[in-house]
């Protein structure tokens, strides 16, 4: 099999080796309940809270503030609906219009079944209006959920700013930092996040794994109901040799955040500035420089995304296309569509998101491929260039 340029880590990461290796042993010699009574089970408690301790190291917790759960997905739900369990007089919530779905869908739900939303906009680059963020939160809102880098764009949000003006307003702040957490340097005793979703496949520990920081002191009340598991915040029997991969896995990306982020933003850079500069009529969609490292979303004028995405494909090149194929119908990009951008470009726009694994060579072969075959698409279609 041809070997792929896997340019899309932002959808998921490969596992690291490490993560791998730490996790074997709990699935054969080490398999006991971390609940049970005897040693052989109970030696696994204190193994998962050495992984629960290096969680909470990345996003400078403590561990009785990390739990664990199976993605990012349930964290935001957990988050979400926990805060609002708690709260049951206060009916507002406040979240983003440029939201994971996992947010942004539950949040739509949330209204269908009587909560009132309000959904904050972005401007053309992608970034949060604070003064509608300020004008939005009420006396009755129980909740705000932002989050801290777009997967789509990569955009980062100014959390701490949002979050003091939530704090003034005294609402509890929740945020997704499921593509931020291992790219960005996060610390949650000096910051005005209450609680905070990760997602372990986002940074090289397996797919089914994340875990939900909840602030000391947070009234929280659990999504899943049933035995007493992390402290009777999340039922159910831990998955432990996930966790144990989480664990590794963030302990690999505190300790090589910033020398491997540095390296993964040289080569997005490389890319991007090769696009821009050599495909006539490509546009970066998102901010500049207030951008993930490793994230780049480029619109390509009169080439369908899918179509070119396919043809990347062909070469072994996996990439993401902006929009969401849902029902059977191909939806522009919310995110997009929320900055305000035309069809032409929501459309046509390709996010690629680099990792660890990638190399200069790799880079140098999207970028030599890449207009030929924009090139060759946009001879097959008769639209005009837009300016
Ligand atoms: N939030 C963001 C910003 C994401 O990018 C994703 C996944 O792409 C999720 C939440 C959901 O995480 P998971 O796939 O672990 O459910």
């Amino acid at each position: 099999m041809k070997r792929v340029v896997y340019v899309d880590n932002n959808a998921t990461t490969r596992v690291a080796d490490e993560v791998v290796e730490e996790m074997v042993p709990y699935f054969k010699e080490l398999y006991g309940n971390p609940s049970s009574m005897h040693t052989f089970g109970g030696q696994l408690y204190k193994r998962m809270e050495r992984a629960r301790g290096k969680v909470a190291d990345i996003i400078g917790a403590t561990p009785p503030e990390i739990i664990f759960t199976s993605c990012g997905t349930e964290s935001d739900n957990a988050a979400i609906r926990g805060v609002l369990e708690s709260y049951p007089k206060k009916r507002h919530i406040v979240t983003t219009r440029v939201e994971h779905p996992a947010v942004f869908n539950l949040c739509k739900y949330l209204a269908r079944k009587g909560y009132e939303l309000t959904e904050i906009s972005v401007d053309n680059q992608g970034l949060l209006d604070l003064d509608e963020l300020r004008a939005a939160i009420r006396d009755d809102t129980a909740i705000v959920s932002i989050m801290h880098a777009n997967n789509e764009t990569g955009v980062i949000f100014p959390v701490e700013e949002a979050g003091q003006i939530i704090k003034e307003k005294g609402a509890v702040f929740h945020c997704d930092a499921v593509q931020a957490v291992g790219k960005l340097p996060l610390d949650m005793s000096r910051s005005t996040i209450d609680l905070l979703s990760l997602s372990g496949h986002k940074l090289h520990a397996p797919k089914g794994v994340g875990a939900l920081y909840i602030r000391r002191g947070v009234k929280f009340q659990p999504l899943i109901v049933g035995g007493h598991h992390e402290h009777s915040k999340r039922a159910g029997t831990e998955n432990v040799p996930y966790i144990m991969g989480l664990g590794k896995a963030c302990e690999l990306a505190n300790e090589y955040m910033k020398e491997e982020q540095g390296r993964v933003k040289c080569l997005r850079d490389k890319l991007e500035e090769n696009i821009l500069a050599n495909i006539s009529n490509s546009r970066l969609n998102g901010h500049k420089t207030l951008r993930l490292p490793n994230t780049t979303n480029i619109s390509f004028d009169r080439t369908e995304a899918e179509s070119l995405l396919i043809a990347l494909d062909l070469e072994g090149v996996a990439v993401s296309t902006g929009s969401a194929c849902s029902s059977g119908t191909l939806e522009p990009s919310h995110v997009l569509k929320a900055m305000g951008l035309p069809a032409h470009r929501t459309q046509n726009s390709i996010r690629f998101s680099l990792g660890a694994a990638n190399t200069e060579e790799e880079i140098d072969r999207v970028v030599a491929i890449l207009p030929g075959l924009v090139d060759k698409l946009r001879s097959l279609t008769r639209v005009p260039v837009r300016a």
